[in-house]
């Protein structure tokens, strides 16, 4: 199931360590290292898949997961907070650890920031 190369795979074994927010069965939260706003994790699945790309209907728990572990988070932030889930799928467009992750974030208005969709 585990890719030993994989950081994020090292992470959910606990090889190496990292602050761990919310934890089901099937995903792990922890915060990113180098965040970009006041409140920052990572949604990773406990299943070394490399992005969305790949997701297949064997996968739909952790997908599932994800999402329901999104609202558990949602509910530690102050009321009216907003935020914003992120993943990057594929490095031409920025994913620079490839094990399928969401980015939380929360505090910062990122559009206010230059984000433009
Ligand atoms: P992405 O660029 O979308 O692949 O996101 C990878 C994220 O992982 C980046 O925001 C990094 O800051 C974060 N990151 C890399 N290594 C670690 C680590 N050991 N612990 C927590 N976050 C990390
Ligand atoms: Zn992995």
């Amino acid at each position: 199931m585990l890719t030993v190369k994989c950081i994020f795979c090292k992470i959910i074994q606990k090889q190496i360590p990292s602050t761990c927010v919310l934890e089901t069965e099937h995903t792990i939260a922890i915060k990113d290292l180098y965040p970009k706003a006041p409140v920052h994790y990572l949604l990773i699945p406990k299943f070394h898949i490399e992005h969305m790309g790949y997701l297949t209907a064997d996968t739909t728990p952790y997908l599932v997961d994800l999402g329901l572990c999104v609202a558990k988070l949602s509910k530690t932030l102050p009321e009216n907070a907003g935020f914003n889930i992120i993943s990057n799928n594929g490095q031409a467009v920025g994913q620079s650890v490839l094990h399928l992750h969401w980015h939380f974030l929360s505090g910062k208005n990122l559009y206010e920031s230059g984000l433009s969709l």
